[in-house]
C-alpha cells in the first residue's frame, strides 16, 4: 500500500492504547482497508468527530511499517449522516450493513459497487425511509455483490418459472428457489416466500440503485425477505450475524429462527 487519497465509509472504530484509534473503512479503490489514526483521542484538531462509524470520509493515508495497518494522516468528513446517530432504528439498521460488509468482503480487494451500496444505504438511512426495507436491499444486493446471489428467477429444480399460483421457497443450501411440487421431495431446510416479497426481490436485484430509492417495500413484506436473507446468510458463513437480534426486535418480531427474548 503506497501513499494516497482516498475516500471511504467507516465501517468499525477502536480504542488503540492512550492515544490513538484504529478504524476499519470501505473504499472504493482500495476495498476494506484498516488503519490507524495517531494521536486521535488527543488531536482536537485533524480528528474531531470525524472518525465516527458510518461517517463518509476523505482521507489522506501512508503506509505503515510490517503490520499492514496504514496511517490516517489526515480526513475530511464529506457526510456525518447525523440523523443515523439520533434514530435508535437507522442506527440499528447501519450497524446490521456495516457488519454484514465486514462479513463478506475481504481486506484490499476493492468493489466499487460496495462501495455505492454502502453509501446508498447511509444517503437512504437519513431519508424518511423505512430502515427494515433499506437493510432489505441492502442485504440482497450485497449478496449480488459479494457472488451469493440467490437465484430467484425460476425453481431451481424443475426449472418452473415465477407464476402466481404456485408457492415457492428459498432452499438454503442450494440457493436457488423450489417450488410447491419440488418442495415435496425436499428435506433441507427451505424457507418459503410470498409472492409479494419475491416479486419484489426479483425487482430489486437488477434495479439501479437509484430506481431502488423509489421501490416501496411493506414493513412485513420487508421483514419476510430480512429472515429468508439471514437465514440464507447464516448458512454461508456459518456464522451469526450479531446485530441480526437488534433488527429483527425493531419489527416487534418473534421469527421461529430465533429463540424469544
Ligand atoms: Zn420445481
Amino acid at each position: 500500500m503506497s501513499s494516497g487519497r482516498t475516500r471511504g465509509i467507516i465501517l468499525h472504530v477502536s480504542d488503540h492504547g492512550e492515544a490513538d484509534k484504529i478504524i476499519t473503512l470501505y473504499s472504493p479503490d482500495l476495498g476494506r482497508v484498516t488503519g490507524i489514526a495517531k494521536g486521535a483521542k488527543r488531536s482536537k484538531k485533524r480528528f474531531v468527530n470525524k472518525l465516527e462509524e458510518f461517517s463518509l470520509l476523505q482521507i489522506i493515508y501512508r503506509p505503515a511499517r510490517g503490520d499492514g495497518l496504514f496511517i490516517l494522516s489526515e480526513a475530511d468528513l464529506e457526510n456525518a449522516y447525523l440523523s443515523i446517530r439520533t434514530h435508535y432504528d437507522r442506527y440499528v439498521v447501519a450497524m446490521y450493513a456495516g457488519e454484514l460488509a465486514l462479513r463478506f468482503t475481504r481486506e484490499h480487494d476493492p468493489d466499487p459497487e460496495i462501495f455505492s451500496l454502502l453509501a446508498w444505504t447511509m444517503q437512504e438511512l437519513t431519508e424518511e425511509r423505512d430502515p427494515l426495507a433499506v437493510a432489505a436491499f441492502f442485504h440482497l444486493r450485497l449478496l449480488g455483490a459479494a457472488g451469493y446471489e440467490p437465484q430467484l428467477a425460476r425453481c431451481g429444480l424443475c426449472n418452473a418459472p415465477v407464476e402466481n399460483g404456485r408457492d415457492f421457497a428459498l432452499h438454503v443450501g442450494r440457493g436457488t428457489l423450489v417450488c410447491a411440487r419440488c418442495l415435496n421431495e425436499q428435506r433441507e431446510a427451505v424457507l418459503p416466500f410470498s409472492m409479494q416479497t419475491l416479486k419484489f426481490l426479483q425487482h430489486a436485484q437488477h434495479a439501479d440503485l437509484k430506481n431502488l430509492t423509489r421501490l416501496r417495500l411493506s414493513r412485513n413484506n420487508a421483514l419476510e425477505a430480512l429472515r429468508i436473507l439471514h437465514r440464507y446468510t447464516q448458512h454461508l458463513l456459518q456464522h451469526d450475524i450479531h446485530a441480526w437480534s437488534q433488527v429483527r426486535k425493531l419489527a416487534g418480531a418473534q421469527t421461529p429462527d430465533s429463540p424469544s427474548a
